[in-house]
């Protein structure tokens, strides 16, 4: 299986070495006994890059921010004594 998409990192052209830049088109050659598929720059792959390839989307890790244990310890004792006095804790 054959497919156009863009580069998720730089990566290099199995031909002729080119280096693929993240979010250029690369295409890409899908073997079933291969774990990674083998990539091709637009000069070497053999199908002309397709003009409506999605641009690439933008995709950014997301994370929380841990609060500290000290912190959470407190909050938590906090909600057990305004649970056990009724409401009314300083
Ligand atoms: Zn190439």
């Amino acid at each position: 299986m054959t497919r156009w998409t863009r580069s998720k990192m730089d990566q290099r052209c199995g031909l002729c070495g080119r280096t693929i830049l993240v979010g250029e088109p690369a295409f890409e050659i899908v073997l079933r006994m291969v774990k990674r598929p083998l990539v091709r720059c637009p000069q070497c792959a053999w199908s002309p890059t397709p003009p409506d390839l999605p641009a690439r989307i933008e995709q950014q890790a997301t994370t929380t921010r841990m609060e500290p244990v000290a912190a959470v310890a407190k909050r938590t004792l906090r909600e057990r004594l305004v649970l056990l006095l009724g409401g009314k804790v300083e």
